[in-house]
């Protein structure tokens, strides 16, 4: 009896020197796989060494995400996209199967891994900011019906609980243009547009007059795509809203891309009034 109360004793302490060191207990929470350098931020994050006593305050909430960054995994294989959110490198808030089914991996009021290097209208790290949302698909094949149903019921109630502004719809394609592509040009954003989920011009663009001096670069930075590649930005302007594949080699806007380029030029400063 006496050494079951000392080794109770024992696991206790053992409990309490574990709780000692903030950093290190709450990283456990953390999904594994994520790399040194990543923990390593995190950890900056949770507490610094310069804090002498935390004093919890009732007056706090979860922080608000203000962007909603929809991609496609680049398979149509649902378990093994479970399998990496699960245990490997990357995550999402969800991933919305072929059969419609969603799944979710993060908390929406913890940062998860989908955006990586990401930037849009004057902020970087899009993974602080916002929810992502995954899609199997393999860039080939259609979407499922029953996907994009699930994508504008999931959405809808995302956008309301958190107010998101339709401006704010993203495609990873938009914040990342030198490096993703997704999703590409089978995703239905007409369809989601009209929905209330993102900004599109559709066919009324045609009828456009753009303004002498209208410069188009400086409307796609506007738009809030990184200045600094807005060459890259017009291959994902032409895969998002244009359904087309482009041409490696970089190609001047048409006028009709021009034409497109002012429509959703005055959608979004409308949306951000
Ligand atoms: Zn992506």
């Amino acid at each position: 009896m006496k050494k079951l109360l000392l080794i109770a004793i024992g696991l206790l302490l053992v409990g309490c020197q574990s709780t000692r060191n903030i950093g290190d207990n709450r990283l456990k929470n953390f999904e594994p796989g994520i790399s040194h350098a990543e923990k390593k931020e995190i950890n900056n994050w949770i507490s610094s060494e310069y804090t002498n006593s935390y004093i919890k305050s009732k007056n706090f909430n979860n922080r608000k995400p203000t962007v909603l960054l929809l991609h496609h995994t680049d398979s149509n294989e649902d378990v093994a996209a479970i399998k990496i959110f699960k245990e490997g490198k990357v995550s999402s808030h969800y991933l919305i199967s072929r059969t419609g089914e969603v799944f979710q991996f993060v908390d929406e009021k913890n940062r998860a891994f989908h955006a990586g290097d990401s930037y849009w209208n004057g902020f970087e790290d899009i993974n602080s900011s916002s929810i992502g949302i995954e899609l199997s698909n393999d860039m080939k094949t259609e979407y499922t019906e029953e996907q994009i149903q699930s994508l504008i019921l999931l959405s809808k109630d995302i956008i309301k609980r958190y107010g998101i502004r339709q401006d704010m719809v993203l495609g990873h394609l938009d914040v990342a243009p030198v490096r993703k592509i997704d999703p590409y040009i089978n995703f239905p954003w007409e369809r989601l547009a009209v929905e209330g989920i993102g900004l599109m011009c559709g066919q009324e663009y045609k009828d456009v007059n753009i303004p002498k001096g209208f410069n188009w670069k400086s409307a796609l930075a506007e738009i809030g795509y990184n200045p600094n590649y807005i060459e890259k930005a017009v291959y994902s302007f032409r895969i998002k809203y244009f359904n087309k594949i482009p041409s490696d080699k970089y190609v001047e806007p048409t006028l009709d891309e021009k034409k497109y380029m002012f429509c959703l030029l005055e959608k979004f400063r409308e949306s951000r009034k």
